[in-house]
């Protein structure tokens, strides 16, 4: 295949291929790979909503990459760009990004080709419920069958039109909050998710960023004091990362948005940055910006040591592959890089923290959502109380011991976790977890390239054994 062949891959053949190159180093057979791969259900349909005095006939899909575990999880985009191969794509990269850092959940994602910016709320609404009424007759909807979240142009007062909706066709089912994640606090929502990604893609790098010998080999050192950091998009994902990125000690150097880029060697304060911007209306007034350039995608090649994509696909491309200089490159949106940038920027030795792995966090936590849901309590409820009281109590027994007072701060530490401490940990100890599992698959195979192949490498053979284990394929 010549490279322009490479290029115009549609986005679900770039998963596959991506997917071919890791499944030749697992024990499966061709069989079961076959079945890995495939999206498992392609629903697409046509419904009629009222609007304006006339109908206007919507077109929907939601696509199930795979029911190796139930249910299905994924987002629901609101987009005139969605297709059936850009849905069926994103579903097969939730499956992959579920099993990379075991969330038992299989993978999936739904869209509605409209630009919900062009309908008001009450059209929004008849949208969502129609939609969802589709889900629900075709039985593609429910805490144990496929649970969506929001997407691009959808948001937790979309997730509560669902709800009720759902509740409308099922009103004996008492798991109906687990029916969507993603939910406002008031409607069974989660502490925690709304920053879940951003933190994720911290942790992630941050780990990344512990091992000498990788770091070493990219002419770096450990820790991310220090280090200079590009962010594109300064939306949910892009500014929680790089707020917690920039508490860390990293420089943010280099910030793009869509109006513009700017530049300033010595690091932004980043919460002056955003608050100009909000004033202003503009990253370009930011007045301690040595380069600016209202080309914002021309910021993406400036110097810095990671670079994290936070906003759209495809950024990256053969175009500007080689013009990049950053050492990491943090890939928080999903698919920033075309596959020919990826060989690219792997032949200049760039370290590539792959998507499927980095932004999972937002999927993590609405694990922890949907498990809350149907515990029917929230975490810390039962054993905060006692935690902290057993923690005083040994506190008080090490101060009448050592004869010392403890210092404040241990002490105002001594509570017992609740909701928004447990999921902290949780996100924290998956990514962990997760960036080293990759990492040993990756320094362990002989030929494996890159974090993104053993990434797949670790999905399928999580995806193999489950299957393996429910005797399917003996
Ligand atoms: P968002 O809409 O909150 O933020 C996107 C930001 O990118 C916006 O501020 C927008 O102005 C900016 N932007 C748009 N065009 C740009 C351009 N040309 N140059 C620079 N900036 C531009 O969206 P988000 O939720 O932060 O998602 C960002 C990416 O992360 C998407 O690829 C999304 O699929 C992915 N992602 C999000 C989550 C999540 O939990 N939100 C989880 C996994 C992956």
């Amino acid at each position: 295949m010549s490279s322009d062949q490479k290029e115009v891959a549609s986005f679900f053949q770039s998963v596959e291929r991506n997917f071919d190159k890791a499944a030749k180093y697992t024990e499966f057979t061709k069989g079961l790979l076959e079945e890995i791969k495939s999206c498992n259900t392609v629903l697409q349909f046509k419904f009629p909503v009222r609007i304006g005095g006339d109908i206007e006939v919507i077109e929907g899909f939601r696509v199930q990459h795979s029911h190796h575990e139930t249910p299905a999880k994924g987002g629901l985009r609101y987009s005139e760009n969605v297709n059936q191969d850009e849905v069926m794509a994103l579903a097969a990269l939730m499956t992959f990004k579920c099993a990379v850092v075991d969330v038992p959940f299989g993978g999936a994602k739904g869209g509605v080709k409209i630009d919900a910016r062009k309908y008001p709320a009450e059209s929004l609404e008849k949208i969502t419920r129609r939609y969802t009424a589709e889900l629900c007759k075709k039985n593609a909807i429910g805490p144990g069958v496929d649970v969506p979240a929001p997407d691009y142009g959808t948001d937790a007062r979309i997730m509560s039109w669902i709800i009720d909706t759902y509740r409308s066709y099922f009103p004996k089912d008492i798991n109906a909050l687990a029916c969507v994640t993603g939910k406002g606090l008031t409607q069974g929502g989660i502490k925690g998710r709304k920053e879940a990604t951003g933190l994720g893609v911290f942790f992630g790098i941050r780990e990344a960023c512990k091992m000498e010998e990788d770091m070493k080999k990219i002419g770096l050192t450990t820790g991310i004091k220090d280090k200079k950091v590009i962010i594109q998009g300064l939306g949910n994902v892009g500014y929680h990362a790089a707020k917690y990125l920039w508490e860390a000690g990293a420089k943010i150097v280099g910030i793009l948005e869509y109006e513009g880029a700017i530049y300033n060697p010595e690091g932004f304060n980043l919460e002056e940055v955003v608050r100009t911007r909000q004033e202003t209306g503009s990253l370009l007034n930011v007045t301690d910006a040595i380069i600016k350039n209202e080309n914002s995608s021309k910021g993406l090649e400036w110097d810095c040591d990671i670079l994290i994509p936070a906003a759209l696909e495809s950024v990256i491309h053969k175009g500007n592959a080689d013009q990049i200089k950053a050492k990491i490159i943090g890939e928080a949106a999903n698919g920033p890089l075309t596959p020919e940038a990826d060989e690219i920027l792997d032949k200049k030795g760039v370290m590539i923290i792959p998507d499927m792995y980095l932004n999972a966090g937002g999927v993590t936590v609405s694990y922890f959502e949907w498990l809350q849901n149907l515990n029917h309590i929230q975490f810390g409820r039962l054993e905060k109380r006692f935690n902290q009281n057993k923690y005083r109590e040994i506190l008080k027994a090490a101060e009448t011991l050592s004869g010392k007072k403890a210092e404040a701060n241990v002490r105002e530490n001594m509570h017992g976790a609740d909701e928004i401490d447990i999921v902290r940990s949780g996100l924290e100890e998956t990514m962990i977890q997760a960036y080293r599992e990759v990492r040993n698959v990756y320094v362990s195979t002989p030929g494996v390239e890159n974090l993104r192949t053993a990434a797949f490498i670790v999905a399928i053979n999580r995806i193999g054994h489950t299957y393996g284990e429910l005797g399917i394929f003996p």
